[in-house]
């Protein structure tokens, strides 16, 4: 730290995000992006002549874009914000509604913490069951902002309709933040209850089933008002938020929705056989809704079995803190990935 940095800023811990190893033929399962590549048309986007589009602005309301995600989700095109990554649009949904605190699991996305330092938030952390479960009770009546990551991470559980439709009525003064990441690996979406709840926002990322983590694009969808308020504060900060090749492919991305639908099913598919293969290999963990497992072993610590794997040229996800300790966080790609890790675990296992 330099003498010169504002101390508003001292007691800071950044984010710290999943490995980018530079080791090549090392299988990447750490960050949850999909092993698929984007669709083809998203792919000519990224082809097409990078000086005519690089050298002007883009749109700084992505309206382009807006208007195929509103389209795609039966909204009106003041419904829907899209942003650089969906860490964008929580930090701003943050800033927006956080004036009596915040409240958020106690395991949950590791930024949430982040954003509520650097924006100096009081915090309520909600502790989660024993078994990762969440208890809706547990946010009813809280008196700030919720943020609820549905489903979960890194635990994959999912909470249903109704209970988060529980959660909104017994918060009508204040806004739910539902953070649905990984809601495409099988689960309903909150978006059609925006119109119902006018204290609901949706957020989803471009990042996991719709294969363009590097291209940064997120979205929030709530009401016409929310979504002003966004914008109110995304013009404050950073208009031209998605590269013009971003805000192309992002609108190519929904317009080949099924072609994704299609590696969500594969990745689905993947996902329960590596459960049932780990599972008679002595590792268990929550029932997944997602593009991950959390997985702890009968016998092994959770640093061994991240150690074992990255001998073996496989990479996932390890967390020191306390109650999560002896898990690991995998990420689900192809079949065959699955068949590497699931051959490289039972060495493990049987190896030590
Ligand atoms: N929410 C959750 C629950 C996540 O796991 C992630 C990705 N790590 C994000 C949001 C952010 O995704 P992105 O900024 O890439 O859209």
């Amino acid at each position: 730290m330099s003498r010169f940095l504002n101390g508003y800023y001292e007691q800071l811990k950044p984010y710290v995000p999943g490995e980018i190893p530079k080791e090549s033929g090392l299988l990447k399962l750490n960050t949850n992006e999909s092993p698929y590549p984007p669709s083809p048309g998203v792919l000519e986007c990224f082809n097409r002549d990078a000086a005519s589009l690089q050298r002007l602005y883009g749109d700084p309301a992505n309206r382009e874009l807006n208007r195929v995600l509103a389209g795609h989700y039966g909204l009106s095109a003041d419904e829907v914000m899209a942003t650089g990554g969906s860490d964008e649009t929580l930090e701003l949904a943050f800033m927006a509604y956080s004036q009596d605190g915040v409240a958020f699991a106690d395991e949950t996305y590791g930024f949430y913490g982040v954003f509520a330092d650097l924006h100096h938030l009081d915090v309520k952390l909600i502790p989660l069951a024993e078994d990762f479960s969440i208890h809706p009770e547990d946010y009813y009546d809280l008196g700030r902002e919720i943020i609820l990551a549905n489903p979960n991470a890194p635990t994959g559980l999912y909470l249903k309709r109704e209970a988060i439709e529980e959660i909104l009525r017994h918060n009508r003064d204040h806004v739910v933040v539902v953070d649905e990441a990984y809601v495409d690996f099988g689960n309903e979406s909150m978006i059609p209850l925006i119109h119902q709840y006018e204290n609901l926002l949706v957020i989803q990322t471009f990042s996991k089933s719709r294969s363009l983590a590097g291209a940064r694009i997120g979205f929030a969808a709530g009401n016409s008002e929310l979504i002003r308020d966004l914008e109110r504060l995304r013009n404050s900060r950073n208009p031209y938020d998605i590269s013009r090749q971003s805000q192309l492919a992002g609108v190519k991305a929904v317009e080949e929705s099924s072609y994704y639908r299609r590696n969500c099913e594969k990745i689905i598919a993947a996902r329960e056989w590596t459960v049932r293969e780990l599972n008679q290999l002595g590792f268990h963990g929550p029932d997944s809704h997602t593009n991950f497992i959390f997985v702890s072993h009968e016998h092994l610590t959770g640093q061994e079995v991240y150690e074992g794997l990255r001998a073996r040229g496989i990479l996932v996800r390890h967390f020191d803190r306390e109650r999560i300790k002896n898990y690991n966080r995998i990420s689900i790609g192809t079949m065959e990935d699955m068949e590497r890790l699931v051959a490289a675990m039972k060495e493990i296992v049987t190896n030590g």
